[in-house]
C-alpha cells in the first residue's frame, strides 16, 4: 500500500489519467460520428466513490458529478458548496416526496421519468420561484423492469409539455440494455435521437431538447456515435483504485 501521505497524489493521479483516457476515446468516437461535432459533457457519476476520489475529481477540475441516490446528492452538495460552480445531476430515480431537496441542491435532473414526477417538479420549482433544468428519461427498450416514460405514449402526449412552464425540458435520458449486443445498445441509442426529433416536429420547435444523456462506462462510444451530449461515467474513472469498505473487508 501506499504512505498515507502519497496517497492523495495516488488518488489524483490515477483519476486524472482514467479521465485522460475516456476523453481520448471520446474524441475518437466523435470522429467516426455522422452526428456529433464536438465531445459531449461528462457527467463524473460519484455513486461508488470514496470522498478522497471526489475531491481529487474536484482538484483536478471536474464540476459535473452525478448521484443516484436523491439522499446522498443532497448531503454532497451540503458536504461540497465550498465549489460555488459544481453542478449536480439526480441521475437515479426520484420519488416525489424527495424532489424539494434535490431542487434547494440545484440539480438537474435525468431521471423524471413520469408525469406525475414532472408534474411534482413543475410545483415545487413554481412555489420555489425558479426554472429547473431536467431530462425525460424514456425507456426505450420497453424492459419491464427498467423506469421511463413508454416512448409512443410520450410523443403522443407531448403537448402537456407546454404546460409545464417552471421546468427547463433541456431533452432526453435513456440507459440501454445491459448487454454484448452493440447493435441492439445502437438501437436504443439511435431510437431516442429520432423520439427527440419527432417530438421537436410535433411541438414546431426545431431547437428544443438539444441535450441527450445517454453512455455509461460500458457502452459511451457508441451513444457518442449516435450524437449524444452528456455521459454518465462512473466506474470507468476509478479503475486502479479501490474501495475502503472493499479493502477493510
Ligand atoms: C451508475 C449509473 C451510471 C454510471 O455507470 P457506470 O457503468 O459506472 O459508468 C450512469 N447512469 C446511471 C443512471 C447510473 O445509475
Amino acid at each position: 500500500m501506499n504512505s498515507p501521505l502519497a496517497e492523495p497524489q495516488h488518488i489524483q493521479n490515477t483519476i486524472r489519467q482514467n479521465v485522460e483516457a475516456i476523453q481520448s476515446r471520446m474524441n475518437e468516437a466523435v470522429e467516426r460520428s455522422t452526428v456529433a461535432t464536438i465531445p459531449p459533457r461528462l457527467v463524473a457519476v460519484t455513486k461508488y466513490a470514496e470522498p478522497e476520489w471526489i475531491e481529487a475529481l474536484l482538484e483536478i477540475g471536474w464540476r459535473d458529478l452525478g448521484e443516484s441516490r436523491p439522499q446522498l446528492l443532497q448531503q454532497r452538495a451540503a458536504q461540497y458548496d465550498r465549489w460555488p460552480d459544481l453542478r449536480w445531476h439526480q441521475i437515479g430515480q426520484l420519488q416525489r416526496n424527495k424532489v424539494r431537496p434535490v431542487l434547494e441542491a440545484n440539480a438537474i435532473i435525468h431521471s423524471v421519468d413520469r408525469w406525475r414526477l414532472l408534474t411534482r417538479i413543475n410545483d415545487i420549482s413554481g412555489e420555489l420561484g425558479r426554472k429547473t433544468p431536467l431530462l425525460l428519461q424514456v425507456n426505450i427498450a420497453g424492459e419491464s423492469q427498467k423506469a421511463g416514460f413508454d416512448p409512443a405514449a410520450l410523443l403522443e402526449e407531448c403537448e402537456r409539455l407546454r404546460a409545464m412552464d417552471a421546468c427547463d425540458v433541456l431533452g432526453f435520458m435513456t440507459m440501454a440494455p445491459y448487454t454484448e449486443d452493440e447493435s441492439l445498445i445502437r438501437s436504443v441509442f439511435r431510437g431516442l435521437r429520432e423520439l427527440r426529433d419527432r417530438i421537436r416536429e410535433k411541438l414546431r420547435n426545431d431547437f428544443a431538447f438539444a441535450e441527450l444523456s445517454m453512455g455509461m462506462t460500458g457502452d459511451f462510444e457508441i451513444a457518442i456515435e449516435e450524437g449524444t451530449t452528456m455521459v454518465r461515467i462512473g466506474s470507468g474513472l476509478y479503475s486502479g483504485l479501490e474501495r475502503r469498505s472493499v479493502e477493510e473487508g
